[in-house]
């Protein structure tokens, strides 16, 4: 069973989450694999003031809870992502602004490829997944055929926010900053914006490579 220190340490990850402006009150979840058993934010929780008492202990194979806690209505993407990526051990989404700002777009950008950041760190194309009802398993099948069916690494879920992996929490935060970074140039320049050509994003390769898209 994870320990109050794991337990301790997810919550301040939550915090730092809530600090950096990705997500406010209730919206977003965040899930956090320990060995064969997952953390993850509970249903109804406000991740930026989670507490260890709002903190979902369940079983990877079957999603068993182990500690009471009910977890997020979005578990069943998280945990079919860690059961089938087995590199990655933290998934986070969430409603950030600028992410979102986007997702509710009519016309959206060909790509976000901005800056260097966003094929090195983000990924390159980032899907975008239909609308479908929070915590539907329509919406658990389409961001896990992504994640798992095209090795995607961040998804944006139109109308809805964004999801990313990574191995530890700093590495899906800092994918999940940059995505965020990525959405706010978007939004910001509307029709006027002049992203890295293919052979900007090719010369990049050596800093893309063993990273997968
Ligand atoms: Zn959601």
């Amino acid at each position: 069973m994870a320990t109050i220190h794991q337990i301790n340490e997810f919550v301040e990850c939550a915090h730092r989450v809530g600090r950096a402006g990705l997500t406010i009150c209730s919206s977003g979840n965040l899930s956090w694999r320990i060995g064969d058993e997952v953390l993850i934010s509970g249903t109804g929780s406000w991740v930026p003031d989670l507490k260890p008492d709002n903190v979902a202990v369940v079983r990877l194979a079957d999603g068993a809870l182990l500690n009471g806690v009910r977890p997020s209505m979005e578990s069943g993407f998280h945990l079919e992502v860690l059961r089938r990526r087995p590199e990655m051990n933290v998934v986070l989404h969430f409603q950030s602004p600028y992410a979102t700002a986007l997702a509710c777009r009519k016309s959206r950008p060909a790509d976000l490829n901005f800056t260097a950041e966003v094929p090195i760190h983000v990924g390159s194309p980032i899907p975008f997944i239909p609308y479908f009802r929070p915590g539907s398993p329509e919406l658990a099948s389409h961001v896990v055929e992504a994640v798992v069916g095209q090795g995607c690494n961040s998804v944006m879920l139109c109308k809805h926010g964004q999801v990313v992996c990574g191995e530890d929490f700093n590495h899906a935060f800092e994918r999940a900053m940059f995505f965020e970074m990525a959405c706010r140039i978007a939004v910001l320049n509307g029709n006027d914006v002049d992203p890295l050509t293919a052979a900007e994003i090719d010369d990049l390769a050596p800093y893309i490579q063993g990273k997968k898209h």
